[in-house]
C-alpha cells in the first residue's frame, strides 16, 4: 500500500515532479533538496512520527541532514506546492461543495508544548506553580485555514504566530495570501468570535468574499440588541435528530461600529436529548442538554438556504477541530516537532497538510477494498509495508 500511495501521488499530483522545484539555502549542498522532501513525505505518509525510525530504514539522508535542511528550505515553495496539489484536486472534482457552498473555515492552534526547550521564535507563557514559584513555558502556534467538506476537510494554508503577536494578526497575513493564492476557493469564511473584526470582515469583502463569526457577550452593544430582538418575536422551532432548534434571524443596523454596515445575527437555542446511565448505574434516563449560539455574518440575501441550512453551516466550524487539529494531532503526529526552528516546524507541517490532503482524497476515491474499513487500518498497513520493504525507496522518484 506504500508503493501504491506514493504512486497515486505522482500519477495524480506530480508531487515529486513539483517539489523538484524546491530549493533552500545549503551553500554547497551534497544532497539534492529533492531528496530530504521526499525523506520528509515518507516520515510522514509512513507515519513514522520520528526522524530517527526514518534513518533506521536506511533509506536515505541523516538525521543531521534532514534536520539542516528543514533550517532553510523554501517555505514559499513547499506553499507552491500546496496550491498545485489544490488546483489539480479542484479540476479534478476532489473536493466538493458542503451544503451547496464552498466554506472556509479559519482558527489558531498550538503545538506541543516545553519548559525547556526553546528558540527564538518561540512564545512564551508564565506560570505558577504549585509551590509558588514562577516557570515558563514555551511553545510554536500558528493559524490555519481549511475548506469544509462532507467526508474530509482540505488544509489550504497555514501561517506561524510570532512571539508577541495576536492570533488575529497572523491569520489577516494567512487570509490576505490565500485570498490572492486561491481566488476562487471559497466565498464564505467561518471563524470564531476572534474574527468579529471589521478589519477582517472588510478585507473578506474587498476580495468578494463574505464571513461568519460567533458572537458573544463581550460585543455588548450587538449582544444586546440581538437578546432585545429574540424577546420580540417568534423563533422558527424545528427538529434535526435528537436536537430541537429554535433559531430567531435578525438584521441588526449601528450597533457595530468599526464596521459601519448593517449585519444579520442568527441566534440558535438548542435543546439535546440524550441516553445517560441512570443514578442507580441498573438503567438510562433521558436527559437535556441545552446550548445557546449566536453569530454575526454580513451575507444578507438567501444565498445560505433556509434557516436550518445556515445553521449548519454556522456549526461547521468545528470540522477545523475535528477533522483538522484532533484527526492531524491523534492521528498524524502533526504536534511532533521533529526540528525545532521556525523555518522548520512549519516546512514539516505544511508538508504533513500536503500528505494528508492527498491521502484523504485517496482514502474516498481509491480505496474499494471492504477490508479498509477504517483511516487507522490503512495508515498501518502503509506503514507496515514501508517498514517491511526489502530495499528502501528511491528519494528521486522521477528522472530529474
Ligand atoms: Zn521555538
Amino acid at each position: 500500500m506504500f508503493k501504491r500511495i506514493i504512486k497515486y501521488f505522482s500519477k495524480h499530483f506530480s508531487l515529486f515532479e513539483k517539489l523538484a522545484y524546491i530549493t533552500d539555502r545549503r551553500i554547497k549542498p551534497q544532497i539534492l533538496t529533492i531528496k530530504i522532501l521526499s525523506a520528509i513525505v515518507f516520515i510522514h505518509i509512513a507515519n513514522l512520527g520520528s526522524l530517527h525510525s526514518f534513518s533506521q530504514s536506511k533509506a536515505g539522508p541523516s538525521v543531521s541532514t534532514i534536520a539542516r535542511v528543514a533550517d532553510s528550505v523554501s517555505i514559499d515553495g513547499i506553499r507552491d506546492v500546496g496550491a498545485h496539489v489544490y488546483k489539480m484536486s479542484r479540476a479534478k472534482k476532489m473536493i466538493e461543495p458542503y451544503m451547496g457552498q464552498y466554506i472556509a473555515i479559519i482558527d489558531g492552534h498550538e503545538l506541543t508544548v516545553s519548559d525547556y526547550c526553546k528558540c527564538s521564535h518561540c512564545k512564551r507563557r508564565k506560570l505558577k506553580t504549585k509551590d509558588g514559584s514562577i516557570k515558563y513555558q514555551y511553545y510554536h502556534s500558528f493559524t490555519a485555514l481549511i475548506l469544509a467538506g462532507d467526508k474530509y476537510s482540505f488544509v489550504l494554508d497555514i501561517e506561524p504566530i510570532a512571539p508577541g503577536e495576536s492570533e488575529v494578526t497572523s491569520s489577516y497575513r494567512l487570509l490576505k495570501r490565500v485570498c490572492q493564492n486561491y481566488p476562487k476557493a471559497f466565498k464564505l469564511l467561518i471563524g470564531d468570535a476572534l474574527y468579529l473584526n471589521a478589519k477582517i470582515f472588510k478585507l473578506l469583502e474587498s476580495h468578494h468574499k463574505k464571513a461568519i463569526a460567533v458572537l458573544k457577550e463581550k460585543r455588548r452593544q450587538l449582544f444586546e440588541e440581538a437578546n432585545k430582538l429574540s424577546l420580540l418575536s417568534k423563533p422558527e422551532v424545528y427538529q434535526d435528530k435528537k436536537t430541537i432548534y429554535k433559531v430567531w434571524d435578525h438584521i441588526i443596523s449601528g450597533c457595530w461600529d468599526g464596521y459601519g454596515k448593517d449585519v444579520r445575527v442568527i441566534v440558535s437555542e438548542e435543546t439535546t436529548t440524550k441516553r445517560a446511565h441512570a443514578r442507580d448505574g441498573k438503567s438510562w434516563e433521558q436527559k437535556s442538554v441545552f446550548s445557546n449560539w449566536m453569530w454575526v455574518t454580513n451575507f444578507m440575501d438567501s444565498s445560505l438556504g433556509d434557516l436550518k441550512n445556515t445553521v449548519r453551516i454556522c456549526h461547521s466550524r468545528w470540522q477545523i477541530e475535528n477533522k483538522c487539529f484532533n484527526e492531524t494531532v491523534n492521528t498524524w503526529k502533526a504536534d511532533h516537532i521533529y526540528r525545532h526552528s521556525e523555518n522548520a516546524i512549519i516546512a514539516f507541517l505544511l508538508l504533513l497538510f500536503i500528505c494528508v490532503n492527498i491521502f484523504n482524497i485517496f482514502l474516498a476515491r481509491n480505496i474499494k477494498d471492504a477490508k479498509v474499513k477504517t483511516k487507522i487500518y490503512l495508515i498501518n498497513i502503509i506503514k507496515a509495508e514501508f517498514l517491511t520493504l526489502k530495499r528502501p525507496p528511491p528519494l528521486v522518484p522521477i528522472p530529474i
